[in-house]
């Protein structure tokens, strides 16, 4: 009988779009990788980084995804790493935050696989960062909740989050009325400073900034879809004080960082 290699996955986090937001061991990892196993909010620029000869493979999947599509990715995984293969696996943002990691962990843990987790820039920091909103702020918010509108065990419990000083409330896009409603119906002041950040760090980013009343109908009409997150808290108001220098960017230290990387090949 024929030894095959043994099979191995590699949990890794993307960051919030960006490739530049990558983890050094992500890209390493990608660059021998023999499948990469990757959904919809991983950049095309990210996948160039794969070796060439790599297997991709889209497992796409909108919103919270139900759980027979899960348990097919986990199988794909666990197929793929029997086949003695590297598999990375790349999720978008972090793979442990509301990116149902954890559930393939679980089945490689289960089928006996060995695999690693490496973490990645969630977009609950990063996406509010490049909009110019930090998540915490001595004297306006010594600390940050992150929550998602879709639960598998139902409802979120409003009431608690309408108490966070700082709130990222993530998979928001479709249901904001729903949330901000419900946050003020459960406490929260419609005046409080809140935004919607749609696709932090990519090129089409947007953020729509409104007192909390107002932010979901101001969203609608500015058509914000997915992937989007809502940030509700006083932070907000730092906004407008931040969004002038912030993520300017320099064409002469991008030509430079360009440069760079063409030496390094
Ligand atoms: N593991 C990911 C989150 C996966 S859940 C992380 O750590 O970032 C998917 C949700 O993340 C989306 O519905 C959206 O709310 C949020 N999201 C992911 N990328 C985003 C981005 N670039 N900008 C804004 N929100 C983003």
């Amino acid at each position: 009988m024929r030894m095959k290699a043994e099979g191995r996955v590699y949990l890794v986090g993307a960051g919030p779009g960006d490739p530049g937001l990558l983890t050094l061991r992500a890209a390493r990892l990608l660059a021998v990788a023999d499948a990469v196993v990757y959904d919809r909010l991983i950049h095309p620029e990210t996948l160039k980084l794969a070796r060439p000869r790599a297997r991709l493979l889209f497992v796409g999947k909108e919103g919270g995804g139900e759980s027979v599509r899960q348990e097919e990715i986990n199988a794909l995984l666990v197929a793929q790493a029997r086949l003695g293969r590297m598999v990375v696996r790349l999720k978008g943002g972090d793979p442990f935050v509301f990116g149902r990691g954890a559930e393939e962990a679980l089945a490689l843990e289960e089928a006996g696989i060995p695999y690693e987790v490496v973490p990645g820039v969630s977009s609950g920091v990063a996406a509010p960062a490049a909009g110019a909103i930090p998540v915490t702020h001595r004297g306006l918010a010594g600390s940050v909740t992150f929550a998602t509108g879709h639960r598998a065990e139902g409802a979120p419990d409003w009431a608690h989050l309408a108490g966070a000083e700082t709130l990222v409330l993530f998979m928001a896009g479709g249901r904001l009325e729903e949330a901000t409603g419900a946050l003020i119906l459960a406490g929260r002041s419609p005046d409080t400073p809140a935004a919607v950040v749609e696709a932090g760090t990519w090129e089409h980013q947007r953020v729509v900034e409104a007192p909390l009343a107002e932010v979901a109908s101001r969203a609608r009409e500015g058509a914000i879809g997915s992937p989007a997150l809502l940030v509700v808290g006083e932070v907000v108001s730092l906004r407008s004080r931040l969004s002038s220098l912030v993520n300017a960017g320099s064409p002469m230290i991008e030509r430079a960082l360009a440069r760079a990387e063409g030496g390094h090949e």
